[in-house]
């Protein structure tokens, strides 16, 4: 029987193992650090064995194959030494393909947009009476689905480094949202070893499969012109006026859309949308591509556009104090989320900032800091690099260094008619857990002062 080994213990690694169990492997689970109580409680209810704390080379070693969680570096010790083997590594989302039978897949990628996307998918899907299970980044894993369900379509979010372990994965339905820096640090620095990670999503694709992908991305149009792809590509864009025989979506100058495939096609006026700016509009025509791709019908694609709400942490409202809307957009990490996120700001902006700088140039974000944003709050351990780029651009800006200090003066600065917006550019650990713990402390500030 072979043996399959699987590294690291969080939601994708826990839900690899339940399924290598189901397909009757003899498996085991190797963690360096510690493993949330709730997935030791599943592996046990499973009867998979596992380690935390370390790794045991010698059971690690034995292993005929190794599916190894997104989170783990190339760099750590105990993958190169399973490289050196020579043993075939795997991400989850190969491991979970080999398994799916009839079932077919929507899977997302890109630097920005992905969970916003995806769940916007999984919705229209959902709401035209579809079996369709989300996974991937979000929720539980496409592993632990395709384990314990039985669905005809999964709606995938893929990181590039889920992306990274794929060989004979094949999306039916793959969507690029934009290819801009991220996680260079895992990649060499190299920004062109992380574009063909991303570009990956189009492997194996077949004549009849389909490809989305922003049209307006130059990275992405460079990347399409270096490669010979037979599959089926519906570009979606509101800058570049392109074609395409098998489909397409445009965005004109008064926020209307169109996104055709075949003889299908849907108009959305993105005024009517409840997620907003020019970035949700990228998001939901590429999202009404997908849907059309699978052969939703144009009037039900429309009603679930209209009715998504913002998911969490995302341009998040997050309710009013003094007159100013508070906004949680916690997720914004980098420097192109809050490009984004600054343009679709219709009221002057209190925009709080800061956090782990993972070499960031916020040379993008000038322009829009100053035309509207009249205060920068800095909120991290370390300031400097923000008050460098943005004292002289933003009239006032102020250094705070806790989540409480940095509120204080955003709900001094903010007048009536403001909007207080928290769209960091930066990781969160240096002051929070994660992004989801520095948006939750966000809002329930808000919401504790607001009473
Ligand atoms: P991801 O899952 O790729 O991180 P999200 O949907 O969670 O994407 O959005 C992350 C952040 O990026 C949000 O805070 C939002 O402001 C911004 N964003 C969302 N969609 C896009 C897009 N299509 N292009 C650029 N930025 C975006």
């Amino acid at each position: 029987m072979k043996r399959i080994v699987v590294l690291g213990g969080g939601i994708s690694g826990y839900g690899s193992a339940i399924l290598a169990k189901k397909q009757g492997f003899e498996v085991f689970l190797s963690d360096a650090g510690r493993i949330a109580e709730r997935f030791r409680r599943e592996l046990d209810r499973w009867e998979v064995p596992y380690e935390e704390g370390g790794h045991t080379e010698a059971r690690i070693l034995a292993a005929g194959e190794v599916v190894k969680s997104p989170g783990i570096p190339e760099t750590a010790p105990i993958v190169q030494l399973i490289r050196a083997r020579e043993i075939p590594v795997i991400s989850e989302i190969e491991f979970a393909g080999r398994y799916l039978g009839g079932a077919r897949t929507v899977c997302v990628t890109g630097s920005n947009g992905k969970t916003t996307t995806t769940s916007l998918i999984y919705k229209i899907l959902r709401d035209a009476g579809m079996n369709v299970a989300l996974g991937g980044n979000i929720g539980e894993s496409f592993a632990y689905s395709v384990a314990t369900g039985q669905f005809d379509w999964y709606v995938l979010e893929l990181s590039s480094f889920q992306l990274d372990g794929m060989y004979r994965f094949r999306a039916d339905v793959a969507v690029l949202m934009n290819i801009t820096p991220d996680h260079l640090d895992r990649y060499d620095h190299s920004f062109e070893r992380y574009a063909d990670a991303k570009m990956r999503i189009t492997h194996n694709q077949r004549a009849r499969d389909c490809f989305i992908y922003s049209a307006d991305d130059e990275v992405i149009r460079r990347e399409i012109g270096r490669r010979d792809l037979r599959m089926r590509q519906l570009p979606f864009a509101a800058r570049t006026a392109i074609a395409s025989g098998a489909g397409d979506a445009f965005l004109d100058g008064d926020g209307l859309f169109t996104a055709a495939v075949g003889r299908s096609s849907v108009e959305i006026d993105t005024a009517r949308m409840r997620i907003k700016g020019l970035h949700n509009a990228y998001n939901a025509m590429a999202a009404s591509l997908a849907a059309l791709a699978v052969g939703v019908e144009p009037e039900q694609i429309a009603r679930s556009v209209y009715d998504f709400a913002p998911v969490a942490h995302r341009l998040e409202p997050a309710g009013e104090l003094d007159g100013a809307e508070w906004i949680n957009d916690s997720k914004a990490t980098n420097v192109d989320s809050v490009w984004y996120a600054l343009e679709s700001m219709r009221k002057p902006v209190v925009w709080i900032a800061g956090g782990t700088d993972k070499g960031n140039d916020y040379a993008p974000l000038l322009d829009f800091a100053r035309e509207k944003v009249h205060t920068l709050v800095c909120m991290g351990v370390d300031n400097r690099k923000l008050v460098a780029a943005f004292s002289g651009v933003v009239p006032h800006v102020i250094a705070t260094g806790s989540l409480e200090e940095a509120l204080e003066a955003a709900r001094a600065a903010a007048r009536p008619g403001d909007a207080v917006l928290l769209s960091p550019a930066c990781a969160s650990f240096d002051l929070f857990k994660n992004y989801e713990n520095r948006g939750d402390l966000f809002k329930q500030w808000v919401a504790d002062h607001a009473k």
